[in-house]
C-alpha cells in the first residue's frame, strides 16, 4: 500500500483529522501534539479517539506521524528548555499510546555553543528518561538540515544518539528530503548511494518514515527552507525516483511543504501520478 499525506490541523481532535486527511485524498498523516511554540497539550477524549480508530480502519488510514514542538530542544543548555523537553516529551509519549503502535518524530535539537559530543549526550540522556518498556510507540529522531548547530545533520550524529540511547529498539529515523539535501547529501544526484550511505552508518532497518519536501536551497546549503513540490531544487523526476525506490516505496510520505489544504489536495494527487 503506498501511503502518501500531509501535514494536517490537530485542532479539532483525532476524528476530524482522519476526515480532513481522507477528504484530500491522503492515507498517512502527520499533526502536532501540541502548539508548537510548546504549552500544554489538550486531554485525549477517549470517545474521539475511538471514533478515529474506526474511521481509519474503515478508509485504511494508517501511519500517524506525529511531530513533537519545535521548542523541544533535548539538548538545550538553559535548564527551564529543557525541563519542558523532558515534561513535554513524556506526556506526549502517554498521550501516543492512546492510538497503539504509531510514530512520534521530533528534531534531536540544537545545542546552541556546547558542543556536537555533549548535545548528542544530552538527548540520548533524555531519550532515557521518557522511553520505557510497554510504550508501542515509536520514536523518530528526524534527519536535520545542520542548519546553525543543529544535531542530526550527519547521520553519524543520529547513528550516536541511538548507540547511547538504552531504550533504542524504541527508535527510528524519519528522513526528510529537504533537510538531507540542504544537509548535503545528494538526493537527486545519487539516491541509492545517499540511501547505502544511511543504511551503512544507521541501517535501513531504522528509518520508518519519510518527510517529503522540496527545498529552496543548494545541496549542502545547510539552511532548511521548504519548498512547493513542483518548485524547489528537487526536479521531480527526482522526487519520482524517491517514492519509488524500493527501500522508500513502503513508507508513510508526509508533506510539510509551504500549502494551504487545496495545494496539499493537489500535491498527494501530483504524487499518487508520480508514484503510478
Ligand atoms: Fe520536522
Ligand atoms: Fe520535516
Ligand atoms: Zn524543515
Amino acid at each position: 500500500m503506498f501511503r502518501i499525506g500531509c501535514h494536517i490541523s490537530s485542532s479539532g481532535g483525532y476524528l476530524a483529522m482522519g476526515r480532513r486527511i481522507d477528504a484530500l485524498g491522503g492515507n498517512t498523516f502527520a499533526f502536532f501534539t501540541r502548539n508548537p511554540r510548546g504549552g500544554a497539550a489538550k486531554d485525549v477524549d477517549p470517545a474521539d479517539v475511538a471514533a478515529f480508530l474506526d474511521f481509519c480502519r474503515e478508509k485504511d488510514i494508517d501511519r500517524l506521524v506525529a511531530h513533537a514542538p519545535y521548542t523541544l530542544n533535548p539538548c538545550a543548555e538553559k535548564e527551564n528548555v529543557r525541563q519542558f523537553a523532558l515534561t513535554a516529551f513524556a506526556d506526549d509519549l502517554k498521550r501516543m499510546e492512546y492510538t497503539p503502535g504509531q510514530y512520534y518524530n521530533f528534531h534531536p535539537g540544537s545545542h546552541v555553543g556546547q558542543g556536537m559530543e555533549i548535545g548528542i549526550a544530552k538527548i540520548a540522556q533524555v531519550l532515557d528518561q521518557v522511553l520505557f518498556p510497554e510504550m508501542t510507540t515509536t520514536v523518530l529522531l528526524e534527519t536535520m538540515s545542520g542548519k546553525g548547530s543543529e544535531v542530526g545533520g550527519r547521520f553519524e550524529q543520529l547513528r550516536a544518539i541511538i548507540d547511547r540511547t538504552a531504550l533504542n529498539e524504541k527508535l527510528g529515523v524519519c528522513l526528510d528530503t529537504c533537510h538531507v539535501w540542504d544537509a548535503g547529501y545528494d538526493v537527486v544526484g545519487d539516491l541509492d548511494g545517499v540511501l547505502t550511505e544511511f543504511d551503512r552508518v544507521v541501517g535501513l532497518d531504522r528509518l520508518k518514515a519519510v518527510h517529503l519536501n522540496n527545498t529552496k536551497n543548494d545541496l549542502g546549503a545547510a539552511k532548511d527552507r521548504h519548498e512547493k513540490l513542483p518548485d524547489g531544487k528537487l526536479p521531480l523526476d527526482a522526487i519520482r525516483r524517491i517514492v519509488t525506490h524500493p527501500a522508500l516505496e513502503k513508507l508513510p510520505f508526509i508533506l510539510e511543504t509551504p500549502n494551504d489544504e487545496a495545494g496539499y489536495a493537489a500535491e498527494i494527487a501530483l504524487v499518487r501520478s508520480l508514484h503510478g
